[in-house]
């Protein structure tokens, strides 16, 4: 088990947003990027990861919303 500690954003003003899977960095908020909102925590992926991680984000919405 790996625990990640994600620190929420400091500055409110920053735009910038890395995905939350490969770490890629992108200048405001890419309209093909995933945003997953994940215990109070918005977490961004990249189309790839958004990809990769389609099902289970999709499986964590559902069990959200149920
Ligand atoms: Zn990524």
């Amino acid at each position: 088990m790996d625990q990640q500690q994600n620190p929420p954003p400091a500055d409110p003003g920053a735009e910038s947003i890395m995905c939350s899977r490969c770490g890629t960095a992108a200048e405001g908020t890419p309209p093909t990027w995933t945003c997953s909102v994940e215990n109070h925590t918005r977490r961004y992926f990249c189309d790839e990861c958004a990809r990769a991680n389609l099902r289970a984000i999709e499986s964590r919405l559902d069990s959200a919303w149920w």
